[in-house]
């Protein structure tokens, strides 16, 4: 399974439609102090389901919706699209490609959706647990993050071994029923 595109629209200095195109292997983005580098791992992370704003470096969800510029309007909608090949079957949907999306609107309307069909938070938090780019997972470090892990406590640090492990996903089942 690898991330074979990325597709952005309106999300933070995005205002025009962005299409990336990744191969498999490493990839490397350059770019000058503030030419949106960070963006497009918030953009990752937004889909994920990422709920705090704070993380994405904002003080409100709607600050991730491109707010405008010089030249350009502010726009009423961010959209990011992530496109996985899931040739290998590593994700257990039965698609060989899967999109997830998510949009917010100003009005403060948000829309998830899964293979372009709408789905709920929970259903990509699903699909994603446990495949190492969740979206507790340490596949994304922030900048300035890479510390934190080395001063956290023992029992913080042990969720990155849990998450790597893959036994996320049955502590959050049985978390849910016990609640029921
Ligand atoms: P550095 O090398 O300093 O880490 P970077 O390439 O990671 O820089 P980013 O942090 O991704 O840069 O981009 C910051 C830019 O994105 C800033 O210029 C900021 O104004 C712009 N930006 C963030 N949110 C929005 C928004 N909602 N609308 C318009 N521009 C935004
Ligand atoms: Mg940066």
């Amino acid at each position: 399974m690898f991330l074979k595109r990325m597709e952005m629209k309106g999300f933070k200095s995005f205002a025009d439609p962005l299409h990336i195109e990744i191969e498999p292997g490493i990839t490397v983005v350059v770019g000058p102090n503030g030419s949106g580098k960070s963006n497009i791992a918030d953009g990752i992370r937004w889909v994920l389901g990422e709920q705090s704003a704070k993380s994405l470096r904002g003080s409100k969800m709607a600050d991730v919706i491109f707010a405008g510029s010089d030249e350009r309007r502010r726009v009423n909608m961010a959209e990011v699209t992530l496109v996985l090949d899931n040739e290998s079957g590593f994700l257990p949907l039965s698609y060989t490609e899967i999109s997830l999306t998510r949009r917010l609107y100003r009005s403060g309307e948000s829309e998830y959706l899964l293979n372009r069909q709408p789905c709920r938070r929970k259903d990509i938090i699903d699909v994603m647990m446990d495949s190492g780019l969740g979206r507790e997972a340490y596949s994304i470090i922030g900048q300035g993050q890479v510390e934190q892990v080395l001063s956290s406590k023992p029992e913080d640090r042990r969720v990155i071994f849990e998450e790597a492990a893959g036994v996320v996903k049955y502590q959050s089942r049985k978390r849910e029923s016990e609640r029921k």
